[in-house]
């Protein structure tokens, strides 16, 4: 598989597919290819004719310059895997200037109360980072669908709202978390775990499934302690948050609601590796 770095190449690859009436499915991702990205790429393959996976580690959604310059790279690595798919599929690796050009900076969106809580009130300015760089792409890829994982859902429902501030016409779809077999959401950063952290960090799922088993007999404060408490007893897993919130507009819950539907976060540190996980309560 031959990687398209440049726009103008793919703006010509895409404009002869959809010339023939094909549409066009969207993936984008941060690269370190694994089975949760590979889930998407089914998706999409299913649902449109030809598939566009990008891959971009974007500087501008990352509040902490450590994190970046660790993000795993694995290109050569990634063109491999995708491969696998055979037809249908084509990667985009363009560089920072292919999509921002000579000035790298995010635009300052409002994504009103979907970005006051969790990710967007621990990573300062990331949604911004993440809503600049998903528009340049959009708009460079003209996608019908994009395929996104709910492993990062609070990122899901800003994509959703960026839609329409941005008034594109694309349909945004969300997709299930892939697991490891003990639990663990799969991520690029669990590359950097090690043998011990990975032994630990499927800890975080358990404590969600006990969350969510409780969920119908106990109260929000309680079930919020309880998760504090485990992870204070938990050696190695330091929880920087957790929140119970309503799954349409991401408020925390104060008072369970009969067709409501709530969803639990957190984000979990594994020494330096930030993870995070989050799971339908209802
Ligand atoms: P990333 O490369 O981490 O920016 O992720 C690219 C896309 O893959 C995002 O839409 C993520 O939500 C999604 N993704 C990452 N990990 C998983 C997973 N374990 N299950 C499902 N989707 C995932």
């Amino acid at each position: 598989m031959q990687a398209i770095t440049t726009y103008s190449v793919l703006k010509t690859t895409i404009e002869q597919v959809k010339s023939s009436g094909k549409t066009i499915g969207f993936v984008p991702t941060m690269g370190a290819l694994h089975k949760g990205h590979a889930s998407l790429i089914e998706y999409a393959i299913e649902n449109c004719n030809l598939t566009v996976v990008s891959i971009f580690v974007n500087p501008t959604q990352f509040n902490n310059p450590s994190d970046l310059k660790k993000y795993p790279r694995t290109v050569e690595r990634d063109v491999e895997f995708l491969s696998s798919f055979k037809e249908n599929v084509i990667v985009y690796v363009p560089n920072a200037e292919e999509v921002y050009g000579n000035i790298i900076s995010s635009k300052n969106y409002n994504f009103g109360t979907l970005e006051n809580v969790m990710e967007g009130k621990h990573r300062p300015g990331h949604f911004d980072g993440v809503g600049t760089v998903l528009n340049k792409l959009f708009r460079q890829v003209t996608p019908d669908k994009a395929f996104f994982g709910e492993k990062d859902f609070q990122q899901l429902a800003i994509v959703k709202k960026l839609v329409q501030k941005e008034r594109l016409d694309i349909t945004i779809i969300g997709c299930p978390i892939y697991r490891q077999e003990d639990g663990l959401a799969m991520s690029s950063r669990n590359t950097r775990l090690t043998k011990h952290q990975l032994e630990i960090a499927p800890f975080i799922y358990k404590t969600l499934l006990t969350i969510k088993s409780q969920f119908k007999s106990q109260s929000v404060t309680y079930l919020k302690q309880y998760a504090i408490q485990e992870f204070i007893k938990k050696e190695g897993l330091e929880l920087e948050y957790f929140e119970i919130v309503n799954e349409k507009n991401l408020k925390p819950l104060s008072r369970k609601r009969t067709h409501q539907k709530y969803r639990a976060f957190l984000a979990v540190y594994a020494g330096e590796i930030r993870l995070i996980d989050n799971i339908a309560l209802n």
